[in-house]
């Protein structure tokens, strides 16, 4: 993006909050500090991703008073990936910034993602860096992910990259030309390879609430991009093939020693040994097919072509 003139520039904020009721106040409070001083036009685009704890009575008030704000309703619980892929279909800006309504992306950080868009970059990507509080279970799985991800597919994804981003128009275009119904927004973004620049940031704590990517999520999200990003896991079953063609042909080998040897008395009935193969094999097998399973699952589900996200409202109304 060329850079152009400050007073002009659109930016819209993209902010998916599902039931986030407890927190919204002081986020809206917060990001209002860090941009209102600032030269821009901005719009505020909540998405409701089917809150039923009140937080759409909460934004509803905040649209009353403020006209930068926009709150679009999902008509049921979608997931944190549609709920930004609704925001970023209804930016109109120069610049989309999708962030967090938990508070876990610092607004502060706003001024320096617009200056580095206008510095000619067309992602500014937010990623968490490391704290060094206790090692917890979702830590440690968000690594092993990160590094499975980036063995086994061709797109390299950034440890710890967030949903903390800044996309110039035409990534943002670029983003939304992509309309796969299992969706990995990192992955998408880092395969378009546009210009990119990494911005590291310190996570608070939340406001209020608890997490809302429960553990179903993050599986569902972590399975959305080891399946749609890479196909390794269908070469496994060859290379299983492979060694398990090798082995039967050492034990013929073997087999065939002894006939020659005349020492077929060795050959123990060994009900252990064949029920072990068979296991093993059966368990791979079973494995091997459910892979398959997977990716047939996906194609069905993408070639359904159903919307990534169904609209019930918008606030104001059109
Ligand atoms: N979110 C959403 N739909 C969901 C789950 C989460 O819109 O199904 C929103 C949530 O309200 C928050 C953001 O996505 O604004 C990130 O979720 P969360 O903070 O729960 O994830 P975490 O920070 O724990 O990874
Ligand atoms: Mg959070």
């Amino acid at each position: 993006m060329s850079p152009r003139q400050k007073s002009k520039l659109k930016i819209d904020l993209v902010i998916p909050v599902y039931n986030e009721a407890e927190a919204l106040g002081q986020t809206y409070a917060d990001i209002c500090r860090a941009v209102d001083a600032l030269p821009y036009d901005f719009r505020f685009l909540y998405v409701d991703d089917g809150s039923n704890d009140g937080t759409a009575d909460t934004l509803r008030a905040i649209c009353a008073n403020d006209p930068r704000v926009t709150l679009l309703q999902l008509s049921r619980n979608f997931g944190h990936q549609a709920a930004l892929t609704a925001g970023m279909d209804a930016s109109q800006g120069d610049v989309m910034i999708s962030l967090d309504g938990d508070g876990q992306h610092p607004p502060a950080l706003i001024p320096k993602m617009i200056s580095l868009i206008e510095q000619g970059y067309d992602v500014v990507q937010g990623q968490r860096i490391e704290e060094d509080r206790a090692a917890s279970f979702k830590k440690a799985t968000s690594n092993f992910f990160y590094w499975l991800i980036n063995r086994i597919s061709g797109t390299q994804v950034l440890q710890g990259a967030a949903d903390f981003r800044a996309l110039s128009r035409n990534a943002l275009n670029g983003v939304r030309s992509m309309r796969e119904y299992h969706r990995f927004l990192r992955g998408m973004i880092a395969w378009m390879g546009y210009n990119s620049v990494i911005l590291p940031y310190h996570e608070p704590e939340r406001i209020a609430g608890k997490s809302k990517y429960s553990f179903g999520k993050m599986f569902r999200l972590a399975s959305d991009a080891i399946f749609s990003f890479s196909l390794a896991p269908l070469y496994i079953g060859l290379s299983a093939g492979f060694v398990f063609f090798i082995l039967a042909g050492v034990q013929l080998l073997y087999v065939l020693s002894l006939w020659i040897t005349d020492n077929t008395q060795r050959v123990e009935p060994g009900w252990s040994s064949l029920m072990g193969v068979l296991l093993i094999a059966s368990g791979i097998i079973m494995i091997l097919l459910g892979f398959i399973g997977v990716y047939v699952g996906y194609i069905f589900q993408e070639v359904k072509r159903r919307p990534i996200y169904l609209v019930k409202g918008k606030t104001p109304d059109e």
